[in-house]
């Protein structure tokens, strides 16, 4: 029997789903609150791990199309410490991939491929209704599904339907910055970023700046603050922006510094979470996925948890079981149990990688990587 289905946001859970559902031939609604795919710029690199993301390209079908399309070489990271010393430099083998780099962009136009996206329908609330769910949109309309999926991120308007819960602040945030054309314009960044990455660990901050395909590098500065850090700083002067950077990072290497200074723009990313065992009495016709259930410290698992899921549910739904809740509450407890690991250890490593002991950071590198 064929259900009504809609999933709220395309991003790589929804679109995992989505695709995941197309395979089997199953049709979906996909709402998506951005105008177009190019609304915004898509963001910097994910690595997806064998046995997460990658295995949910593969249930999509696309993992041969992933390996043509992600940077092997992208998993090379190396150390230094504030004044320069470069303390670890570690470069994959040739036929390492357990967790390759792609661009976030890359990653949404090869699962969007022939999906038929709604652009422009921002969901402004999701209602239980029956056995369904009411879904409705920005614009004033309504629709009614058997099932609606939030996979619409961290401030989800689908997550009320089924959680009272909303994400907190961790006391650490981020200022991202972009470097463009890297090679050519900054060979000495270039150089110092390497394949991969680069990652500086001091007191209760760091920078860590990260190659993308397309010539550009990310630069992301994290340090302990208020949310209210910023009340006497315009955040939309980029001036203003930088120097308070660099005087926050004051006395570190110039280039170090260099990779804040630099940058073309900012953009200000204060990290919530949601808790580590954030769980719910299912609802009939509603369920979550991705950072929309589980929001964590972003160190390298959420997209990839958000993708398996999205293919798992996907699976759940076109293996189609007499009981959809049933199985759809059977797919929550399943995600819950490894969502909550996955929460819990990168909450910790979030703690030791902008700790009052850098060490703390480097020795977590250490217990990561393999030798
Ligand atoms: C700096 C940084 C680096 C990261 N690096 C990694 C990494 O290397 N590996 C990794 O696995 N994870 C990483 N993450 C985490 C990862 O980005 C997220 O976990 C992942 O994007 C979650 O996917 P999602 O589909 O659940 O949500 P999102 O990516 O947030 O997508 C949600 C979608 O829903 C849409 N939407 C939102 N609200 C509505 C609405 N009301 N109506 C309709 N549509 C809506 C949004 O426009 C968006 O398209 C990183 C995160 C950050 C911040």
């Amino acid at each position: 029997m064929r259900r009504r289905i809609a999933v709220v946001g395309a991003g790589p859970a929804g679109l995992t789903f989505a695709r995941v559902l197309h395979r089997h031939e199953h049709p979906v609604a996909i709402v998506e609150r951005d105008p177009a795919p190019d609304a915004r710029p898509p963001g910097g690199t994910l690595d997806l791990h064998e046995q997460l993301g990658q295995r949910a390209l593969d249930k999509a079908g696309l993992l041969a199309e992933f390996e043509a399309l992600s940077r092997p070489e992208g998993q090379a990271m190396r150390i230094l410490s504030p004044d320069g010393t470069v303390l670890r430099d570690w470069k994959p083998r040739p036929d390492d991939r357990a967790n390759p780099e792609i661009d976030r962009g890359h990653l949404r136009d090869l699962l969007r491929g022939p999906l038929d996206v709604q652009w422009g329908r921002g969901v402004t609330q999701v209602v239980p209704a029956g056995r369904g769910a009411l879904v409705h949109f920005a614009d004033g309309r309504q629709e009614g599904f058997d099932l609606v999926v939030g996979a619409d991120g961290a401030w989800s308007r689908t997550r009320p339907a089924v959680s009272p819960v909303t994400p907190r602040y961790t006391g650490i945030t981020s200022v991202e910055t972009t470097l463009d054309d890297v090679d050519a314009r900054h060979p000495d960044l270039a150089q110092l970023i390497g394949d991969g990455s680069v990652a500086v660990y001091g007191e209760n901050r760091s920078v860590v700046a990260q190659r993308n395909s397309d010539g550009r590098a990310t630069v992301h500065a994290q340090f302990r603050a208020p949310l209210n850090w910023h009340a006497h700083l315009d955040l939309t002067d980029p001036e203003a922006v930088r120097s308070s950077l660099l005087t926050r990072f004051d006395g570190w290497a110039t280039p170090i510094l260099d990779l804040l200074h630099r940058g073309s723009s900012f953009v200000h990313r204060p990290l919530h979470v949601l808790p580590a065992s954030h769980t719910w009495t299912h609802v009939p016709g509603v369920t979550l996925l991705g950072d929309a259930a589980h929001l964590m410290p972003p160190l390298g698992a959420g997209a990839n948890l958000a993708m398996l899921e999205g293919a798992e549910l996907a699976e759940v739904i076109v293996a189609d079981p007499a009981d959809l809740d049933e199985a759809v509450g059977t797919f929550e407890e399943r995600m819950w149990a490894r969502a909550g690991r996955w929460a819990t250890i990168t909450t910790a490593g979030l703690e030791r990688l902008v700790s009052p002991n850098p060490a703390d950071a480097v020795a977590l590198f250490d217990d990561v990587q393999p030798g």
